[in-house]
């Protein structure tokens, strides 16, 4: 659903953050930059507002990276496609980090608004549109480009930044899994409306955007349903995870690998009842975390905040 680093090729890391592109980013800039009717002298200025365009998504999806790893998440990837730019961010289980890491993206667009307002009133009254066309009306579509990015990345709808930024807030309220629920509802709401915008609009681009909005928003609802099962179970006395602080649920909240059978990892000492597969690392359902059964035990042990190696949980 969405692109992985697999396709991908390494840009460059910064911060700790390593940013990847994906190939098909390389066909659809072709296409973009080929079909675009030149308001420029030469096509190099065409695919130098294209390249800015990116350039303004990645310090966006940089916003949410850094802001995740600020309040301790996991954040150390960022991959470019064609339509935008993904941050992979795992904060932490709560409404303030998640809430943090989410707005930090379209608040890097806010902090740009008024920059590139000023550069395009400076280039105006120094004269560029007539000594340097080119420039200046690069300036000016990076002017458009930016703002039109803060308004759509602030719509309502779930997953885009607004939807999340919702849910974070009504997770204050309602907790993680009605939140989550609600902002999804209101995406599938918004989904009818850009299919109506893309059918009016003829967008190919919108009808993509709206399969992937749906899409999400099924896949949200799902999640929010497991969720609210996992809220409702009974805790595990005796075992938190040393990272989000979780205490695990009991009842058959994970598969397994194997037979891919649901059981409760923790209640048969970490052996699958159905076929007999043991497992030595228990993953976190909260947040990710797969770990050894020693830094489960809330008596101590176990370092907190720490990661484990290598970062895909296996599958349970
Ligand atoms: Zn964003
Ligand atoms: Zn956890
Ligand atoms: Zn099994």
């Amino acid at each position: 659903m969405l692109p992985t680093h697999q396709g991908s090729f390494r840009l460059f890391r910064l911060a700790g953050v390593t940013v990847f592109l994906h190939w098909s980013w390389f066909l659809v800039a072709y296409y973009g930059i080929s079909q675009r009717t030149s308001e420029y002298s030469s096509m190099v200025w065409n695919a130098a507002e294209y390249v800015a365009l990116f350039v303004i998504v990645l310090m966006h999806e940089f916003g949410h990276s850094l802001a995740c790893r600020q309040v301790g998440g996991r954040a150390d990837q960022i991959v470019l496609w064609p339509l935008g730019g993904v941050a992979y961010v795992a904060p932490p289980h709560r409404p303030g980090a998640t809430l943090w890491s989410i707005a930090a993206g379209p608040l890097v667009n806010l902090v740009l608004f008024p920059l590139l307002s000023l550069a395009v009133l400076a280039g105006r009254s120094l004269g560029w549109p007539e000594a340097w066309p080119d420039v200046y009306t690069l300036l000016l579509s990076l002017w458009f480009i930016n703002l039109g990015l803060l308004v759509f990345n602030l719509l309502p709808v779930y997953p885009l930044d607004g939807g999340q930024i919702l849910r974070s807030l009504l997770w204050f309220v309602v907790g993680p899994a009605r939140s989550l629920m609600a902002a999804a509802v209101i995406g599938m709401v918004g989904v009818v409306g850009l299919i109506g915008l893309a059918i009016w609009g003829r967008s190919i681009w919108l009808g993509i955007l709206a399969v992937f909005i749906l899409l999400n928003c099924g896949r949200g609802l799902i999640q929010a349903r497991a969720m609210a099962r996992m809220e409702a179970a009974r805790r595990r006395e005796g075992y938190v995870c040393p990272v989000c602080r979780t205490v695990p649920p009991t009842g058959d909240f994970w598969r397994c690998g194997q037979c891919q059978k649901p059981f409760d990892l923790f209640g048969t000492g970490g052996v699958c009842p159905h076929c007999g597969t043991e497992y030595t690392a228990y993953p976190c359902l909260e947040c990710g975390s797969v770990l050894p059964l020693v830094q489960w035990q809330s008596s101590g042990g176990g370092s907190p905040g720490g990661w484990p190696e290598g970062s895909t949980p296996p599958r349970l």
